[in-house]
């Protein structure tokens, strides 16, 4: 059976982690976060771990070959899942071509892109209210805040062209109750 692979993508703060978890329950997909994986990583004490932490609390992004190695692994890992939500992953131009090309080699392509679309004061008053309890150094401080926003304006956002280009680009009002936003996400996705 075709597999359903979804690229759940948006600035920091834009609610990929909530949605990605309504989505999982609702079509069984495997959530992939790029971002947990690393906090993993961090919290064993791994040597990619210990490469990760410094960029990861600067607010910078990783090397794209230490992700794109989890996530190869990650895939040669779950052959039989039903399908994947990418959250937190691609997030450069290097990142999407080595994606496409490992699930073309696999024969199921990105279904696709789920561009959720967050004013940037919005983003820094949701991660600021959520580095109050998640425990997550990177949320706590509004400079590395800007910092990460202000990669995934120059890093990131120009993927959106990638995946427009293959005519997969879904942009998604980003604002509005949690259950809003599922909704809009799931009638993408049916539709
Ligand atoms: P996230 O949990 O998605 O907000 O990611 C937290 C941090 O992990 C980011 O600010 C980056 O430092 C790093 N990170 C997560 N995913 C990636 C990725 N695909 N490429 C590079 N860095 C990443």
């Amino acid at each position: 059976m075709k597999k359903t692979n979804i690229v759940l993508f948006g600035p920091p703060g834009a609610g990929k982690g909530t949605q990605s978890k309504f989505l999982n329950e609702r079509y069984g997909l495997h959530h992939v976060s790029t971002g947990d994986l690393l906090r993993g990583e961090i919290q064993a004490e791994t040597p990619l771990g210990l490469q990760a932490q410094e960029l990861m609390s600067a607010g910078e992004l990783v090397p794209d070959d230490l992700v794109v190695g989890m996530i190869r692994n990650l895939l040669e890992d779950n052959p039989d899942a039903q399908g994947f939500i990418f959250d937190g992953f691609p997030r450069t131009r290097a990142q999407a071509e080595a994606l496409d090309e490992t699930l073309i080699r696999i024969g199921d392509p990105i279904s696709l892109m789920l561009a959720l679309e967050v004013p940037e004061e919005d983003l820094v008053k949701r991660l600021l209210g959520r580095g109050a309890t998640s425990g997550r150094p990177d949320d706590k401080s509004e400079e590395v805040v800007r910092k990460r926003i202000r990669e995934y304006e120059k890093k990131t956002a120009p993927l959106k062209e990638f995946y427009h280009a293959q005519g997969k680009l879904r942009r998604i009002n980003g604002i509005g109750s949690i259950a809003e936003i599922t909704a809009r996400l799931t009638d993408a996705i049916d539709g």
